[in-house]
């Protein structure tokens, strides 16, 4: 009996018209999958992208060497020297991190205790040419500067839930 409804079902095409009856039922059902990159999924307040070092609003520098990014990194992306200002403030002369290294899992910006190093929502961006991968400190801060905006909101929603 079993093989004679196999046979059947062989030259009915019963699989094809299951099959079309699948694509039937998600014909007209709303879209989930969007126009990547021409249209964007939410991101996260709490993402961890592109880093950045942030100022203070009167364009002093957080950040105060105190390596505690560079000693908590577990994959060791983050280089930092430091010395002293001549008005006795410490402050890195060298601040690097290398994304080839860094396995952003944000640690660093947990450590921080002046919310100087942070992970942005940034997710787009590339690198051209060979030693493009290492974020100095001029380009961190200059990124600061950049998503100084973003970062202060992302910063209040996430202060919320701690
Ligand atoms: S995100 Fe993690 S791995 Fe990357 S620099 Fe910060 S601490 Fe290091
Ligand atoms: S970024 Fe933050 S944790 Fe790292 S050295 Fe500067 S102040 Fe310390």
């Amino acid at each position: 009996m079993n093989a004679i409804k196999k046979l059947f079902k062989t030259f009915l095409l019963w699989e094809l018209l299951k099959g079309l009856k699948l694509t039937g039922r998600f014909f007209w059902a709303p879209k989930v999958t969007i126009q990547y990159p021409e249209e964007q999924t939410p991101v996260s307040p709490r993402f961890r992208g592109l880093h950045a070092l942030r100022r203070y609003p009167n364009g002093e520098e957080r950040c105060i060497a105190c390596k505690l990014c560079e000693a908590v990194c577990p994959a060791l992306a983050i280089t930092i020297e430091a010395e002293p200002r001549s008005d006795g403030s410490r402050r890195t002369t060298k601040y690097e991190i290398d994304l080839f290294k860094c396995i952003f899992c944000g640690f660093c910006e947990e450590a921080c205790p002046v919310d100087a190093i942070v992970e942005t929502r940034v997710l787009h961006y590339h690198f051209e040419k060979r030693g493009d991968q290492i974020l100095t400190k001029a380009k961190l801060l200059a990124l600061g500067d950049h998503y100084e905006a973003i970062i202060a909101v992302d910063k209040a929603v996430d202060a919320k839930y701690v």
